[in-house]
């Protein structure tokens, strides 16, 4: 089934927000795979970020991705990428739909709550960038069978 990378960054975990975005993920149906604290630094920053690394805002970036500790999430559900980038919303929290994460919970186009893997294969080159192969866990939830009908999986 396919996964894909959460990070609530140091804007979520500061304003308090860790709860709701994992109670959102929860509620969705959606099953989480790996789960754990980290602090980012610099180098983790600029291979997570190589797209942006040449932009002028980039060490705004650095500065609040390494604010405080971040959590990492491995999430697991069909189609899950997608699913999760339409919870999380566009980047600027300003244009966000309401209803998405980023929508409801912030103002800022950088202090945006959340990361979410943008295509199936970044997902699988995050979820190796921040998880070792044995902090993925794959159980199935004693409820799955009402998660899906079995034409489905
Ligand atoms: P997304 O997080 O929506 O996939 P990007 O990959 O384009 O968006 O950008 C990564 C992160 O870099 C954003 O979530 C945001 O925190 C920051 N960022 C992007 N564009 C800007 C910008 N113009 N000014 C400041 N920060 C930005």
């Amino acid at each position: 089934m396919e996964k894909t990378l959460v990070i609530i960054k140091p804007s979520g975990v500061e304003r308090a927000l860790i709860g709701e975005v994992i109670s959102r993920i929860e509620k969705k149906g959606m099953i989480i795979a790996g789960m754990k604290m980290m602090q980012l630094d610099e180098a983790i920053c600029r291979e997570h970020y190589a797209h942006l690394v040449d932009r002028p805002f980039f060490s705004l970036i650095v500065e609040s991705m390494t604010a405080c500790p971040v959590i990492v999430l491995c999430v697991k559900g069909l189609d899950v990428v997608r699913v999760f980038r339409e919870m999380t919303g566009v980047t600027n929290g300003r244009n966000a739909q309401p209803g998405t994460l980023r929508g409801d919970f912030c103002m800022s186009g950088q202090q945006n709550i959340v990361h979410a893997s943008d295509s199936v294969e970044n997902a699988e080159i995050e979820i190796k960038r921040f998880f070792k192969p044995e902090e993925i866990f794959d159980y199935k939830p004693c409820y799955f069978k009402f998660l899906y009908a079995e034409d489905e999986i």
